[in-house]
């Protein structure tokens, strides 16, 4: 039986961490509502793993600050010393969770890292990962990025055989599977579970010897590796080698496994033919535009969604200008297509921590303004397009162009770097349920009204699938078309683990109701600290 090897260190630190019949009387009675949810779309997590480098904790460190935009509720490494595993993790940021004396409690030549975003299970300490288990082989850390969809079918059988399980999350199923399995060394073991599990998942896992990459066949989520010396490395994305001086070597492939040990790298292909999927959407908004994932740099693919967008939504104006920093790129290409000079119309504040002040007792609209910042130099009396990456619930959307409205600006066009979010993800990225996507339930025409734009375009999905290089059936689309490449468990959310524990009595009850004012409070954090982000 595994056994959690962390021990929580301060409780208290847990909670840091086409419209039917839609009238713009329900638009706008949705607004008191949702104007203080959190409107922005999460990705799962970063992972980070390094082999065989004197400094591996510290070189995870600084991967993991390369990748804090996937995941900023909890963060952790994990390193080995080649005899013992030894961990540290925490709710916050990695600037917040590790500091010079944690990362010299992590002694070894191996580590791996992660930070976390709540796909599946709350927002809490016992969530966060790296997992790190001991059980009969020794011990083994495993970080996740992506969502199993058959998560509740396993859990379920592996409850009924005896497993007990630390933590709510789908992550801790596939270390229950390696420790139950029966063959003999780690790699079948590994192979042997991780045929049984569904669903978007790059993991790195560590033991006393070895370092393992692992991509499900659809290889929805980036994985990539590289080499800095002698020292192997992986992460999530390429901007972390950056940062460390490491230099990209390739992508794991989708339904390869790589492990990295004194003998070297082996790749192993244990799944038969991939059938790739790889999330759009990480080239939409979710990975960095400095980034190169699914064959080629973002910004690239970003700039060529909005020379798309100006092709298919042309209108005449005086500037074109981003949403900032997500819309930046496909702003540019908006422009040098359109030929309509850029200008930054907004500035963003990088800077901004929690507050303890309520301050919409001052200020309206406090939490966009605390973030942009409107330039009332360039827009006053002019006729602007705004480019934004994409549109979830539409709240903060609509308090932007208010803001742009007061600053001056004559007209607004707003166009949006991929098409119309209809459906939920099931594969790692937290959007809401479909009764919460403002393009599900509502006609563009209705989404305009509630922006308050004079124009609005969305790109369209042939026009997202023009913008990347690869063949378009290696793309998934999901959110958009409904087109969902495998088959997901429709009783499956965010919460479903928990749900089910506190379908089983009173304590659990309790439990749900933590995870939910744990989640509540660093929710409120991710807002104070960085306004109501991006729509
Ligand atoms: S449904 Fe959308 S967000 Fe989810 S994996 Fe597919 S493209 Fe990405």
């Amino acid at each position: 039986m595994p056994h959690n090897c962390f021990e929580t260190r301060d409780a208290r630190r847990e909670t840091r961490g086409k419209s039917v019949v839609a009238s713009e009387y329900l638009l706008e009675s949705r607004v008191s509502s949702l104007e203080s949810a959190d409107d922005v779309p999460h990705d799962a997590c970063g992972i980070f793993g390094v082999s065989d480098h004197p400094d591996a904790a510290r070189l995870t460190y600084l991967g993991l600050y390369a990748l804090q935009h996937r995941g900023e509720e909890s963060a952790g490494i994990v390193a080995s010393d080649g005899e013992r595993l030894h961990g540290h993790r925490e709710m916050g940021l990695v600037s917040d969770v590790f500091d010079e004396e944690e990362i010299r409690k992590l002694p070894g030549r191996s580590a791996i890292g992660h930070v976390r975003y709540s796909t599946t299970g709350s927002s809490l300490l016992k969530n966060a990962q790296p997992i790190l288990v001991t059980y009969a082989r020794g011990s083994i850390a495993i970080g996740h990025n992506g969502n199993l969809i058959n998560a509740m079918a396993l859990r379920r059988e592996l409850e009924s055989s005896g497993s007990i399980f630390q933590t709510t999350t789908d992550s801790e199923i596939i270390v229950h599977l390696i420790a139950r399995s029966s063959q003999r060394s780690l790699e079948d073991a590994l192979v042997e579970s991780l045929k049984r599990i569904k669903g978007a998942f790059s993991l790195v896992l560590l033991t006393e010897d070895r370092l393992i990459g692992v991509r499900d066949p659809n290889g929805f989520r980036p994985l990539c590796l590289g080499r800095l010396g002698d020292a192997m490395m992986l992460a999530s994305e390429t901007c972390a080698f950056d940062l460390v001086e490491a230099e990209f070597v390739r992508e794991v492939e989708p339904g390869e496994i790589v492990v990295i040990d004194k003998q070297g790298l082996r790749s192993l292909k244990p799944f038969g033919p991939p059938t790739p999927s790889h999330c759009i959407f990480e080239h939409v908004y979710f990975a960095r535009p400095d980034s190169r994932i699914f064959g080629e740099n973002v910004h690239r693919v970003r700039e060529r969604l909005g020379r798309q967008l100006a092709r298919e939504h042309p209108v005449a104006a005086d500037i074109v200008m981003p949403i900032p920093d997500s819309g930046n790129s496909a702003a540019l290409g908006y422009s040098y297509e359109s030929k309509i000079p850029f200008e930054s119309g907004m500035i963003r504040n990088h800077y901004i921590g929690r507050t303890f002040i309520q301050p919409s007792q001052f200020v309206r609209d406090f939490s966009v303004k605390v973030k942009f910042n409107p330039l009332r130099e360039v827009l006053e009396g002019r006729r602007v397009v705004v480019v934004d990456d994409s549109i979830v619930r539409g709240t903060t959307c609509r308090a932007r162009v208010k803001s742009l409205r007061r600053a001056g600006a004559k007209e607004i066009h707003m166009r949006i770097s991929c098409p119309p979010i209809l459906y939920p993800c099931f594969y790692g990225i937290d959007f809401p349920t479909k009764d919460e996507l403002i393009a599900s339930t509502h006609t563009i025409e209705e989404v305009r009204k509630f922006l308050g734009v004079d124009t609005l375009g969305f790109l369209s999905v042939e026009g997202l699938l023009g913008a990347v290089t690869g063949p378009k059936q290696s793309y998934c689309t999901a959110c958009f078309t409904g087109d969902y490449p495998i088959a997901f468990d429709k009783e499956q959310d965010k919460y479903a683990l928990e749900q089910r524990i506190g379908s089983t009595g009173q304590g659990s009850r309790e439990l749900r109701g933590q995870s939910v004012v744990a989640e509540a409070s660093a929710t409120t954090g991710r807002m104070a600290r960085a306004g109501l982000g991006h729509d």
